[in-house]
């Protein structure tokens, strides 16, 4: 028999679950408690809940747990955890450490979560879009991140960025799914200020999300504001051309009052010259933005082709340049440093390595 996976149920999905098992409804309350405020791994660790019906639970449903596969522990205290799913394909989750701040302790700590297997965009700088496409993680497989990575920390997972693997907006259902149990107060009651969803540029969905009621913050990975450059860096920039996604940007301004955050990855004499900063400020005076500068991680272990093959780092002399040149139209900068470089802790980089080890 098939039997019911329960973690990425919401609470009426297990109310429906528990009163088809002919239990009352707090029941439901209960498994939603020990699923995810207080991460069980087992119906046995649910201590509250009679013996009886722990064993009706156990044989005809199952919590399915991510299974730590590597963990990599960069010299900046980035770490990077391989997990394996049931299907035996591997996801990668990164944990990364406050900035250090010289006046006060920054007490965030933020979790870079996957949202797919590969990924369908192709984006020639990623080693993600590489492996190709494999499938949609379920909400259980996205929120089990968030629990495996709490469990193994002694600090508080403070924040949560969808930027791992995969583009969030191609698996809408399960992310938003995934959000509502990770911000719920009774879930992992993580703030949906807290929560910042990153997206290649799918604007019609951006559209949809700016017309729905959950207050996370939007993150853009630009790279470009020039439609013919970007489209040989994003293919997605021949269905939604640059012009199309900035409009989108701007109804969810208009929508949300909540400044959107413009991913840039800085690549040499490609997307760091005079033009590519007029047109920054260009944006910045119509979007109110911040603007996140991001150091290349190479990919050149994919061995790319075409121009993925020729990009290079912009050298961080001039990367300082650059962000200078934007704070100086009043453009909110920070230049993301290069976390976890060695041990390939940009976006799939890790889960590519290991595929190929075995
Ligand atoms: N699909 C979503 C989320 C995944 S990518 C998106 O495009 O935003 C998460 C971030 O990692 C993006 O800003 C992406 O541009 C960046 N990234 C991907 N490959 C990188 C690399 N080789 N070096 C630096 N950043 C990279």
């Amino acid at each position: 028999m098939n039997k019911k996976s329960l973690k990425g149920l919401d609470l009426q999905e297990l109310q429906k679950f528990v009163e088809e098992l002919g239990e009352k409804k707090y029941r439901a309350a209960q498994l939603y408690g020990w699923l995810y405020a207080k991460a069980a791994q087992s119906f046995d660790e649910m201590t509250d809940i009679s013996k009886e019906f722990r064993n009706i639970l156990a044989s005809v449903a199952s919590i399915s747990n991510l299974q730590l596969v590597t963990k990599s522990v960069s010299a900046d205290g980035t770490i990077k955890f391989l997990f394996s799913l049931e299907d035996g394909l591997a996801i990668e989750s990164v944990l990364i450490p406050p900035a250090k701040k010289k006046s006060e302790e920054d007490k965030r700590l933020t979790l870079c979560i996957s949202t797919q297997v590969g990924c369908p965009l192709d984006c020639k700088f990623c080693a993600t879009g590489a492996m190709g496409f494999m499938r949609n993680l379920t909400s259980g497989e996205i929120i089990d991140q968030v629990i495996q990575v709490q469990r193994k920390s002694t600090k508080r997972i403070t924040n949560l960025v969808y930027m791992g693997m995969g583009e969030p907006l191609l698996n809408y259902e399960n992310v938003m799914k995934s959000i509502d149990i990770i911000n719920d107060d009774r879930g992992l009651n993580i703030g949906a200020r807290h929560i910042t969803v990153s997206t290649a540029g799918l604007a019609d969905k951006i559209r949809k999300l700016a017309d729905e009621k959950r207050p996370v913050k939007l993150a853009l990975s630009l790279h470009s504001l020039d439609n013919e450059k970007r489209a040989k860096l994003m293919p997605i920039t021949k269905k939604f051309p640059v012009d199309t996604i900035i409009e989108a940007l701007d109804y969810y301004y208009q929508k949300k009052h909540s400044r959107p955050t413009f991913e840039y990855i800085l690549f040499d004499g490609f997307n760091d010259t005079p033009a590519d900063l007029r047109a920054f400020t260009k944006l910045s005076k119509r979007i109110p933005c911040k603007v996140n500068l991001i150091p290349f991680h190479s990919i050149s272990f994919m061995h790319p082709s075409g121009i993925g093959a020729s990009l290079k780092p912009t050298p961080a002399q001039h990367i300082e340049v650059f962000a200078d040149a934007l704070r100086e139209a009043d453009i909110t900068v920070m230049v993301r440093s290069s976390f976890g470089q060695d041990i390939q802790a940009a976006c799939g980089q890790l889960a590519v390595i290991e595929s190929k080890v075995k």
